[in-house]
């Protein structure tokens, strides 16, 4: 059945027929017995992989094989930040190539995901985050990329609602991303999927891959719930789940997987205008265009596939919520949850070939991916497509944690739960 194209006409047409002419936003085929390409993982990467390479690359037999659904791993359950205010040289290059796709990412997909450049604040709150802040600030603006350090007053001309004479964490200023901001995260997953769907991508849900079939050293297709279907090359962007199908091809990953959970309150009327973090604890604030505040913090801190978390880490978001803006504690919680993190050993994603013939992987995104979905996915089509990697993202190679080229934005060393 095709698809309806959205455009004011069929919005009018459908208002007028009490909206009974809307099709599937994509098609749900059968899965074919072989492709050329297949992407392991629905999320956000991997449909933008696919989208990518079915529309930059000219590539055609895509299918993205999804064990769930589409918009039920964390690109449905993150809490729908992006920025590029990175400080390393490896990383600025790439999330700054995906702010600038997020900018135009309406238009190409025709869909509105709701991009909302409403400004990410970082908060300081001592002499030494200002100079760290500024440092970093300055990296970006060597860049191209727009940063601004703003001192304490204009910080509360933009958000003063916050508690700034706390005795233990007084707010001294903040480094403004303006560009940042929020996108819808699920709606982000439905316009890939339709947008690859209209090029002709199999997208094929509620199939998982249950091993990653080789021959001679070379990729021949996987095996599924659904059976085995060929494919002269695979991507796998599964995410959370990168260790365990990794292991299906003999891989042992740089990896571990955690739960972060995100945190959504009833509505109330706007008052949160941009993304806040706070400085001196783990927590982050924004407000959903429903009016709920989404909020968050750090990681459960154990190793776990399981998409829920626990207690402590609930009382310790609401301490930092409580800390930062005291006023929260009046709003009722209306939902929370958990999603899986793929942590890298040094905080920063990889991209990269396998040993495998035709198997590539996308992965270590810890709990930055959102942001760095569409670059994500064109950077990983060029490579699935051409073989070579694209420069945005010539760092994020497998071989930099046996060479000790690590990019360590956070400068945690070698442990993914703090990163
Ligand atoms: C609570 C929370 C808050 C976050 N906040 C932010 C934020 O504000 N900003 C930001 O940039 N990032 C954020 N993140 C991180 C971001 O959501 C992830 O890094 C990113 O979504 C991961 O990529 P993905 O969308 O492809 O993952 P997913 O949506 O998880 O996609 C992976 C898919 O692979 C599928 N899969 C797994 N195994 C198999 C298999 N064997 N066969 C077939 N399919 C399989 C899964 O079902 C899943 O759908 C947050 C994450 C969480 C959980």
């Amino acid at each position: 059945m095709a698809t309806t194209k959205y455009s004011i006409f069929s919005v009018m047409r459908e208002a007028l027929r009490g909206h009974t002419g809307w099709r599937p936003a994509w098609r749900n085929p059968e899965p074919k017995k072989a492709y050329d390409i297949i992407i392991v993982g629905g999320g956000g990467h991997g449909l933008a992989t696919a989208y990518y390479l079915a529309k930059e690359f000219n590539q055609s037999r895509i299918a993205v094989i999804e064990k769930g659904w589409i918009g039920g791993g964390n690109v449905g359950r993150n809490t729908t930040i992006v920025r590029s205010n990175y400080l390393l040289p490896g990383n600025i290059p790439f999330y700054e190539l995906s702010m600038k796709l997020w900018e135009g990412l309406e238009q190409d997909i025709n869909y509105n995901a709701m991009v909302s450049q409403r400004g990410v604040l970082n908060l300081y709150h001592s002499d030494g985050q200002r100079d760290a802040f500024a440092r970093r600030g300055n990296a970006m603006r060597l860049h191209g990329v727009d940063a601004e350090l703003l001192d304490k007053a204009a910080v509360k001309s933009l958000v003063p609602f916050l508690d700034f004479d706390n005795a233990r964490f007084p707010i001294h200023g903040g480094l403004l991303q303006r560009r940042g901001g929020t996108v819808r995260h699920d709606a982000v997953a439905w316009g890939y999927a339709r947008a690859a769907d209209l090029r002709g991508v199999d997208i094929i849900q509620n199939c998982e891959v249950t091993d990653i079939s080789r021959e001679g050293g070379k990729i021949i297709g996987v095996e599924t719930s659904r059976g085995f279907i060929g494919a002269q090359k695979v991507g796998v962007a599964v995410a959370g789940n990168s260790s365990r199908v990794m292991a299906m091809a003999g891989l042992r990953l740089p990896i571990e997987s955690h739960v972060l959970q995100a945190f959504v309150s009833e509505s109330i009327k706007p008052f949160v205008d941009g993304v806040v973090t706070f400085g001196a604890g783990h927590f982050y604030i924004s407000q959903s265009d429903k009016g709920g505040l989404v909020f968050g913090g750090d990681l459960d801190g154990y190793n776990s596939y399981a998409q829920r978390g626990n207690l402590p880490v609930v009382e310790d978001v609401c301490e930092g919520g409580m800390a930062l803006m005291p006023r929260i504690g009046r709003v009722r919680l209306l939902r929370q949850w958990g999603g899986i993190m793929d942590m890298s050993m040094d905080g920063s994603p990889i991209i990269d070939r396998t040993p495998i013939d035709g198997l590539f992987f996308n992965g270590g995104w810890c709990y930055g991916g959102f942001k760095a979905t569409p670059a994500s996915g064109f950077c990983f089509a060029h490579l699935i497509a051409k073989n070579t990697v694209h420069p945005a993202a010539s760092a994020y190679r497998l071989d930099r944690f046996a060479t000790g080229h690590t990019i360590d934005e956070k400068g945690m060393g070698p442990h993914p739960n703090l990163h």
